[in-house]
């Protein structure tokens, strides 16, 4: 492995394997690359230090809605998580403990934001925007599901004279004590932020488009003496994990076939909204009108009860403009805001299409991909693009469990396809073994409550599933367990210049 860092800037350091993006995807994949051999491998991370969207989601209240047991690596337990639901600068500095637990601080360069790849034939030229150069034999993108905010494009959203901040993007020391918020969009960001905020500010407007169906989080404190039983006796840690991951897995069945069971936990929910929200209006006004598991099911104890507050107030009619004191809604309300929160979410897929990757014939994950309904192999390969390798890409996201899970079984895949061209040469995946994957994504997705007809981000702009993995994390890793040879052929040969 090239270490030289003064090297790197004379001539073009060469590396077997190339990764992009130092969170989850990006730390597994290094590690597991090393664990079959392959050294050979730089990671380049476009911030200044690594955790990917656990570095860059810091809103107040942030956590994460999946037991930290079970949403950490398998290979990496930590003993000492402080609750069942980590907060995001907790999971940010498990990640910095695994770089160093892991010895990559060596092969990882922050500060580099790659911009373009070109797949020239036996080799991946990578360039980064202040024009610096690698080239690899293979390219891993670890680049984020969930990394490029989407911004909702609301007339005079400039001229607000307050502060507008988005929670993907919140900055330090926003001192929100005494002052008139308004919070846009009330996903899984949202009901995180808003109880946290609410003892802090004057007054909060919550501005709804969509209510979100919203299960019990119960989240618990990790006392001494279970971290000690964890570090002490590790076995019983990884039970605990295996009961957590089997109460998640079986709830894939209610998204599919069980759907039967649906309207029972529906009602049970409707019930807690009931005794959390005893006003009809407002608890009308927060009910879903659609399946149970269409949109990502949320996890919080203390949203509802938050709009019985007195300062709190559910605004459901569709916003029509901003101007520089607020918000004026289609019914004519105004409401007078010191500080505007964009809670709308991410461009699922955005963080891949952001780079210029140029592959064989022309293959890019330019437009024309996008409007293709991002084709992959298991969202990890993508036909016309060799030795490229998609963490966390289309349709590997889950409703139900930890994309942790998702995140190691892509990441086998990926290694064993890498070690696959080691013996064989260059290989990119058939476009029969993609197209295969698309039927079988199409018909598998059309008995699941995904395709109910409701709005979410799971879906592209046609309503075709680009985001959710529509089973089971035992199925994807079975797929996923190793690089069938009869799915790939030799990478085109390098063409004469
Ligand atoms: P989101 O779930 O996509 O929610 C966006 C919200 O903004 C929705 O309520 C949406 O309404 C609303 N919205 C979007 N555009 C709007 C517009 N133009 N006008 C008014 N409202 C608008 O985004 P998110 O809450 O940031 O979460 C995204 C994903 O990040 C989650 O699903 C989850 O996977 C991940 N996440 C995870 C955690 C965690 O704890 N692990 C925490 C936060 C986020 P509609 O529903 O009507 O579209």
């Amino acid at each position: 492995m090239s270490d030289d860092v003064t090297a790197e800037t004379d001539a073009v350091p060469h590396h077997r394997v190339v990764i992009v993006g130092a969170g989850f995807s990006g730390i597994a994949m290094a590690v597991r690359l090393r664990e079959a051999g392959i050294e050979d491998l730089v990671i380049l991370e476009k911030a200044h230090d690594v955790g990917g969207t656990w570095r860059d989601n810091r809103y107040p209240g942030c956590a994460c809605d999946v037991p930290s047991r079970l949403y950490s690596l398998s290979f990496a337990p930590k003993a000492t998580w402080s609750r069942d639901f980590a907060s995001a600068g907790e999971i940010w500095d498990y990640l910095r403990e695994c770089v160093d637990r892991f010895d990559l601080r060596r092969c990882l360069r922050t500060g580099v934001d790659v911009s373009s790849a070109r797949w020239t034939g036996d080799r991946w030229q990578v360039a980064a925007a202040d024009g610096r150069r690698w080239t690899a034999g293979a390219l891993v993108l670890g680049v984020g599901g969930l990394h490029v905010p989407v911004w909702p494009d609301l007339p005079g959203l400039h001229d607000f004279a307050g502060n507008v901040v988005h929670t993907a993007d919140w900055p330090d020391g926003l001192d929100l004590t005494g002052r008139r918020v308004g919070v846009i969009g009330t996903g899984a960001s949202a009901v995180q932020l808003v109880p946290a905020i609410v003892d802090e500010v004057e007054h909060l407007t919550v501005f709804q488009r969509t209510p979100s169906w919203i299960v019990p989080r119960h989240d618990q404190p990790w006392g001494a003496a279970r971290q000690r039983l964890f570090a002490r006796w590790p076995i019983t840690q990884r039970l605990a994990r295996l009961r957590t991951y089997a109460k998640l897995e079986v709830r894939v069945l209610g998204f599919g076939r069980l759907e039967r069971l649906r309207p029972i936990v529906e009602r049970q929910i409707l019930e807690r909204l009931a005794r959390a929200v005893p006003d009809e209006a407002t608890r009308r006004a927060l009910t879903p009108d659609y399946a149970l598991g269409c949109k990502r099911v949320l996890l919080s104890d203390d949203y509802w009860p938050t709009f019985a507050r007195p300062h709190v107030v559910l605004e459901t009619d569709p916003i029509v403009g901003v101007d520089p004191g607020g918000i004026v809604t289609s019914a004519g309300s105004r409401h007078d805001l010191d500080v505007l929160v964009i809670a709308t979410g991410f461009d699922p897929g955005g963080s891949f299409e952001r780079l210029d990757v140029r592959g064989q014939d022309g293959k890019t994950l330019g437009a024309d991909w996008v409007a293709a309904g991002r084709p992959t192999h298991f969202g990890v390969t993508v036909a016309g693009l060799p030795e490229l390798y998609l963490l966390l890409g289309p349709n590997t996201a889950l409703g139900h469990s930890s994309v942790v899970l998702q995140i190691e079984s892509a990441v086998r895949y990926a290694v064993s396809a890498i070690l696959r061209a080691e013996r064989v040469g260059p290989s990119v995946v058939t476009e029969r073994a993609q197209q295969r994957f698309a039927a079988w994504l199409r018909r598998r997705t059309r008995y699941t409550v995904w395709a109910s007809g409701c709005r979410s981000w799971y879906l592209d702009s046609q309503g075709r599933n680009v985001t959710i993995w529509p089973a089971s994390t035992v199925r994807y890793r079975w797929a996923t367990r190793r690089a069938r040879p009869e799915d790939f052929e030799p990478a085109a040969p390098r063409q004469p210049s």
